[in-house]
């Protein structure tokens, strides 16, 4: 059997431990069952990306007579456009994938690992071991049990970037951040899409007006049947069909398409690793249980990233996998006459973004969340059309909302749905890691005129008392 010092299941977030590991003298060994650099890199953010910007700049062309520009999207090259996704983010991983078996003691395992006894796991009928084990095995696409979807070809976020047609019709099941983003995407490139959600808005843990915003301005642009749970799916001619039950009405009807999009949801790996072999505990739908640094139940055995089932993004991983690289090496060898200084991850003011049209935004506490916590709350909210650049740019749809602790006056948190809401929620989020986290340097930066950031402040200068909100709104 061989032995490492360290042993990393998943690739994604997982490498960055890896990589500080062997540089600070540790053997490693990477296990991975798909391209290497995980999902991010090769079936989630960066690809997605890459559509979405096309999509975004094809939605600007159309929308360019509100400033009384005539233009059209002459064609889509969908072919060269999905070449280019791909070439950037698999030729990469491809790359990285090549670099090992160039040094010694950094191994890269390609297949299923599962752990057979404590430390070991075996992949590709081979057992590595090690002393520390690091579990960031990610999530993968939920695929309901709808009868009839095993016979019929589907796509998820996985398969989807491997098409070179567009398709001329498609149905997403599922209504989350991933399928509004792929909705924005296809239907941007000429493909006439249906959303069916199941749960009674969009994209859910926003608040309602944001979801509300984002189903109307979608609408003008694709099928959205919120509160439709799919019951049946089949194909004949080419076409599928898939069924629908209203769960208002009770009413079921059919919906044809030339492909089907599964985005309904992540789950755990865990079925494929098997942590009951290792002593690493589990909850009931398979995420991992960790304490506060990122330690399982089993000791020298740690886990992060969408394992957890937790705040499932990248930048959030790339966060955590810092501390627990930096855990484990005060464990191995504390800093000099002290026991080890573990790292806890602040989770206050985690941003993310949903890459849609209009783009949504979102850091710390949503108003839903606020409410909940029973503090006296101070929100603030301020429209694209009440400023300048807003105006100069024909008016988008869109608003600011900003929340603050009424009597501390610390940022709680703050959603952006409209122009540029990924670059612009970024001055709230670094606002609520310095100082006392409160607003007031919000006034006392200036801001330049006329530009976005300005529908910002404006937001919090209009900060009212929870219940006065609506009447001081402009
Ligand atoms: C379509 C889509 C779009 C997204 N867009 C964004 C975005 O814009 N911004 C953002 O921040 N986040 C986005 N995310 C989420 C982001 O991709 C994840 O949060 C992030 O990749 C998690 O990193 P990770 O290292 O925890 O897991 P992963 O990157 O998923 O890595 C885990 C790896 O482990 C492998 N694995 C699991 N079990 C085993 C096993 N038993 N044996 C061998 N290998 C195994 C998996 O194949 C995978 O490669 C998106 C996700 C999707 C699906």
């Amino acid at each position: 059997m061989k032995q490492y010092d360290m042993l990393v299941l998943g690739s994604g977030a997982g490498a960055n431990v890896a990589s500080d590991a062997y540089e600070q003298g540790m053997t490693v060994a990477i296990v991975d069952n798909d391209r290497f650099g995980g999902t991010c890199l090769n079936r989630g953010c960066i690809p997605t990306k890459i559509l979405t910007y096309v999509a975004d700049l094809i939605m600007e062309i159309r929308n360019a007579d509100r400033v009384n520009v005539k233009a059209s999207v002459e064609a889509v090259d969908f072919g060269a456009l999905m070449e280019r996704m791909r070439h950037e983010t698999w030729d990469e991983s491809e790359e990285m994938e090549r670099s090992f078996g160039k040094v010694k003691g950094y191994d890269f395992y390609k297949g299923t690992g599962e752990f057979v006894a404590n430390y070991t796991i075996e992949v590709n009928n081979e057992r590595i071991k090690a002393q520390q084990v690091v579990i960031a095995s990610g999530a993968r696409p939920v695929i309901p049990d709808i009868p009839g979807l095993d016979k019929v070809q589907y796509f998820t976020n996985k398969t989807v970037l491997e098409l070179h047609e567009i398709p001329k019709s498609m149905i997403i099941i599922g209504g989350g951040f991933i399928a509004v983003e792929f909705g924005h995407f296809f239907s941007a490139v000429g493909a006439d899409v249906t959303i069916l959600q199941r749960a009674p808005s969009l994209v859910v843990q926003e608040d309602n007006d944001v979801s509300e915003l984002l189903r109307s301005e979608l609408t003008k642009r694709m099928k959205v049947l919120l509160n439709n749970e799919v019951v049946a799916v089949s194909e004949a001619g080419g076409l599928k069909t898939v069924t629908s039950l209203d769960r208002e009405t009770g009413n079921k009807k059919d919906f044809k398409a030339e492909t089907i999009l599964i985005a309904a949801g992540r789950k755990s790996n865990a079925d494929l690793f098997k942590p009951e072999k290792t002593g690493v505990k589990v909850d009931k739908d398979g995420w991992v249980i960790v304490d506060d640094y990122f330690r399982t139940s089993q000791k020298n055995i740690w886990a992060f990233g969408d394992a957890l089932g937790r705040q499932m993004f990248r930048h959030v991983a790339n966060q955590q996998s810092g501390i627990v690289w930096h855990n484990i090496a005060e464990t191995i060898k504390p800093a000099e006459g002290h026991a080890p200084r573990l790292m806890k991850m602040d989770y206050h003011a985690i941003p993310r973004a949903i890459f849609t049209y209009p783009a949504i935004a979102t850091v710390g506490m949503t108003l839903q969340d606020a409410k909940a916590s029973g503090r006296p709350l101070l929100v603030g909210k301020a429209d694209f059309t009440s400023v300048a650049k807003g105006l100069a740019m024909g008016n988008p749809p869109g608003f600011v909302r900003v929340i603050c602790d009424a009597e501390a006056g610390a940022i709680l948190g703050a959603t952006i749905v409209g122009p540029e809401a990924p670059t612009l929620i970024q001055e709230i989020t670094n606002l609520m890691n310095s100082g006392n986290t409160d607003f007031y340097p919000m006034f006392e930066s200036i801001h330049i005129h006329p530009a976005l950031p300005e529908v910002v402040q404006q937001a919090f200068g209009n900060l009212a008392p929870i219940d006065h909100e609506h009447a001081h709104h402009h």
